[in-house]
């Protein structure tokens, strides 16, 4: 019997246990809309790249060390999600967060 090391799962063959940790736990969720994917770096890009604003976050906030940042054009939109992404997660003394943003156009 083979077990798989991070869940416990028994498994016949050793074959069983990688099948199994290829399916179940190289498949990570999006945490921006909960989808389960097996390539998340890709679906991350392709969301960013129709300008799904919750994944232009999420796309800066990962670590990007694949080879697609060497285009100009994919170096445009990483700077666009980074800006993004700073507004996000920027905290201001004075009550920022989420909400700041929404508040920013209007003046007292
Ligand atoms: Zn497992
Ligand atoms: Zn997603």
């Amino acid at each position: 019997m083979y077990r798989c090391p991070y869940c416990k799962r028994l498994f016949k063959t050793f074959f069983g246990v990688k099948i199994h940790v290829g399916r179940v736990h190289l498949v990570m969720r999006c945490l921006a809309c909960g989808v389960m994917v097996p390539n998340l770096k890709r679906h991350i890009y392709e969301q960013a790249l129709k300008r799904n604003e919750a994944h232009m976050v999420l796309l800066a906030l990962i670590p990007h060390t694949t080879k697609c940042w060497r285009y100009e054009k994919n170096r445009k939109l990483l700077e666009e999600c980074t800006e993004k992404a700073m507004e996000v997660c920027k905290v201001n003394g004075g009550g920022g967060g989420l909400s700041g943003a929404r508040s920013r156009g209007s003046r007292p």
